[in-house]
């Protein structure tokens, strides 16, 4: 333990600092900067090494946080680095992403605000990178096991680097035309600027992955044919069927699905030519749902220059202090104040959109009503109706499930009762030798989750061909033990 009397010396949590909200919204550079290491080392000897560091269980990751932060408290950046690595493949992911559950569950966090475990994990990234302490890992045997990963975003990244590491062939399968599945074409660069998804890649194509883009499976190449073909297929598709409102009005041009919004923005950004591209530039924008996706809709808006914004949510306001029924070392449902919140708009709250109008075939408003609870059920509130002017609304109401895309078809695999790709407590579906992981087996999540499980599936996946496995395995996507793995 660095400093023993670290949290009672250093009381107030930094955590790392922002561009200013006029600067930045004229761009789509990352809105965080990197910490000073001064400031650092002062927060890391915030970390008290409780002796059961609850941060463990918080993170599905089980990333090991008082060893991390007690090295870079001594400056020992290099090391904090590979203990990082030791349980994180992508750190930098998480670092910039992560809603960090970790600092939820921060024992410190009981009568103090919490050790800032986010912003260490970033900073002994980014510090990896600079180093160039970020290498190929080469496998040290091969075998000629062949796995085909079925999708690009992190849970399929993830399940991807570690059988490759672990010496068999691995191809990913993508639909789109670049690698990275939700970090490339969801997530903005104001979060995550995508140089930061492309110099991973970069050392997992030198440690030998392939990747394998505009394959479309179920359409170009069917299960049937990739499971004859491979000795293992990793279903690492995502969720990404999005959740409709079919409301009168749904049909009114610009009323649109969120991620049509955010790609086709992403495309833009990176500076490809997209011919009628949804912009917000001088509208008024609606956005219907919060969470992450309408959060980077609000950003992206302010960006395009939106003439206002309007964040509607079906749901109560959460509070701003952790509620008594979700105590610590819970994460708590508390009002969000991400990056983009910063920069202004509405958010009303209890709002039941009941129609969109529209003149000449475009929307122009939105009928909407105050919530009221009957019987459990919200429903709008008779009476309370009034419309808000909106050019442009965009629906940020999640995602329902994986799309089909032919797999029950072709390899007979089942989903289960919430649609989702359905697996036992070791990642392996119905279908011998294919396994799912990531938000097509778990539904909508987290980029910490579908690490956490694209490493315990590629742990599956390797006994599964080898008959045992030295791979880690942090998390059973059932209450079945993986310690068996
Ligand atoms: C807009 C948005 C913002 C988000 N922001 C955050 C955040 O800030 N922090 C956070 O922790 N989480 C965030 N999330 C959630 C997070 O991005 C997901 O939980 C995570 O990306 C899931 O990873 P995955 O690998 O399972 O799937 P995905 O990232 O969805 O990747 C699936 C990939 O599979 C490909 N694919 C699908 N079907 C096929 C097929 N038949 N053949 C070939 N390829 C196929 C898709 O094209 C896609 O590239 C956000 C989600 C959204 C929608």
């Amino acid at each position: 333990m660095a400093d023993p009397r670290g949290f009672l010396k250093v009381r107030e949590r930094q955590t790392q600092p922002r561009r200013p909200v006029p600067v930045r919204i004229m761009d789509w550079k990352e809105v965080y900067e990197r910490q000073q290491a001064g400031t650092l080392h002062d927060q890391a000897s915030r970390c008290m090494d409780c002796g059961v560091p609850f941060c463990h269980q918080g993170c599905p990751l089980g990333n090991l946080i008082p060893e991390w932060n007690d090295l870079v408290y001594r400056g020992r950046m290099g090391e904090a680095s590979e203990r990082l690595h030791a349980t994180n493949n992508f750190p930098e992911f998480t670092g910039k992403l992560c809603p960090a559950p970790c600092e939820s569950s921060c024992v410190l966090g009981i009568n103090q605000p919490a050790v800032t475990i986010k912003q260490m994990e970033a900073e002994i990234a980014e510090q990896a990178f600079d180093d160039n302490n970020v290498e190929p890992i080469l496998p040290q045997r091969h075998t000629d096991q062949t796995v085909a990963v079925i999708g690009s975003g992190p849970a399929g990244l993830a399940t991807a680097q570690q059988l490759t590491r672990a010496g068999h062939t691995v191809a990913v399968y993508e639909r789109d035309d670049a690698v990275g599945g939700l970090l490339r074409y969801g997530i903005p660069d104001f979060k995550m600027d995508k140089s930061i998804l492309d110099r991973r890649l970069e050392q997992m194509r030198a440690e030998g992955t392939r990747f394998r883009t505009n394959v479309a499976v179920g359409k170009d190449i069917s299960w049937d044919q990739l499971r004859r073909r491979y000795d293992a297929v990793v279903v690492a598709t995502g969720s990404t069927i999005p959740r409709d409102l079919p409301i009168p009005g749904r049909e009114l041009d610009g009323v649109h699905f969120a991620m049509e919004y955010l790609t086709e923005s992403n495309r833009s950004v990176a500076g490809e030519a997209v011919p009628d591209q949804i912009h917000a530039k001088g509208k008024h924008v609606v956005i219907l749902g919060g969470g992450d996706t309408g959060a980077d809709c609000i950003g992206t808006s302010h960006r395009h220059g939106a003439a206002s914004v309007t964040t509607l949510a079906i749901g109560k306001e959460p509070p701003v202090e952790r509620p008594e029924h979700q105590p610590w070392p819970m994460m708590p449902t508390v009002f969000e104040v991400q990056s983009a919140h910063e920069e202004g708009g509405d958010r009303t709250y209890l709002a039941s959109t009941v129609e969109f109008v529209g003149e000449e075939g475009r929307v122009t408003g939105i009928t909407v009503a105050e919530t009221e609870f009957v019987d459990g059920r919200r429903l709008p509130k008779a009476g309370t109706e009034r419309t808000i002017k909106a050019d442009l609304v965009l629906l940020a109401l999640g995602f329902t499930g994986p799309e089909p895309a032919g797999l029950q078809q072709q390899a007979g695999t089942e989903f289960d009762d919430r649609g989702n790709v359905a697996r036992d407590g070791y990642y392996m579906t119905n279908t011998p030798g294919v396994f799912a992981a990531g938000d097509a087996g778990r539904g909508q999540s987290l980029i910490v989750w579908a690490i956490a499980e694209g490493r315990a599936c590629a742990a599956a996946v390797d006994k599964y061909l080898m008959g045992e496995t030295r791979l880690p395995a942090p998390v059973a996507p059932t209450d079945q033990a993986i310690s068996m793995l």
